[in-house]
């Protein structure tokens, strides 16, 4: 008899979900991508008072092959948007878009022609962070929400879309 037809059904799988989650979450690599004045508490946060190591995400990566997590910090302009979604294409699955900031999220007060109207336009958000700009506590705070959030998601390509079932039926927060 295998090991799988004497485990109960789906928990050979589930505690495979979260090895692999647990290492997705423990291992951030930050896309080098500030925007604006978002950026300096993005930088801010990634120095040594607040030793962003401690969670596994002491580098930013310049190359987004070798980046997961894009923290956009700071409004998108138009022009930038394409420059934006090419980024956020080179990066390799899985991968996690943090907006930062008000003028990320919505455009905050730049209500103008000029600037995209929330990030979400060009590429799914996973985490929104409110503020202007959002202090590097709170941007910390954001990633470990993120963190708590990735330990739920399904594998898999549709890992999203299933997570997103998965909060509708209340089987996670
Ligand atoms: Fe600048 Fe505030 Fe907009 Fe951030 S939210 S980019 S700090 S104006």
């Amino acid at each position: 008899m295998g090991i799988e037809e004497k485990l109960p059904a789906g928990i050979l799988l589930t505690s495979v979900e979260k090895l692999v989650n647990w290492s997705r979450k423990s291992s951030f690599w930050g896309a080098t991508f500030g925007l604006a004045c978002c950026a300096i508490e993005m930088m801010a946060a990634g120095g040594p008072h607040y030793d962003m190591g401690r969670w596994g995400m002491e580098v930013f990566r310049a190359s987004p092959r070798q980046a997961d997590l894009m923290i956009v910090a700071g409004r998108v302009s138009q022009k930038m948007a394409p420059v934006l979604r090419q980024i956020y294409d080179q990066m390799a699955e899985p991968r996690w878009v943090l907006s930062m900031g008000v003028c990320a999220s919505s455009g905050g007060m730049f209500n103008n022609y000029a600037i995209v109207q929330g990030v979400d336009h060009i590429v799914p958000v996973d985490m929104y962070l409110p503020g202007c700009p959002p202090r590097p506590e709170m941007l910390i705070d954001a990633i470990l929400k993120l963190r708590e959030k990735i330990m739920h998601e399904p594998l898999g390509p549709n890992g999203r879309k299933m997570l997103e079932a998965r909060k509708e039926r209340g089987d996670v927060p």
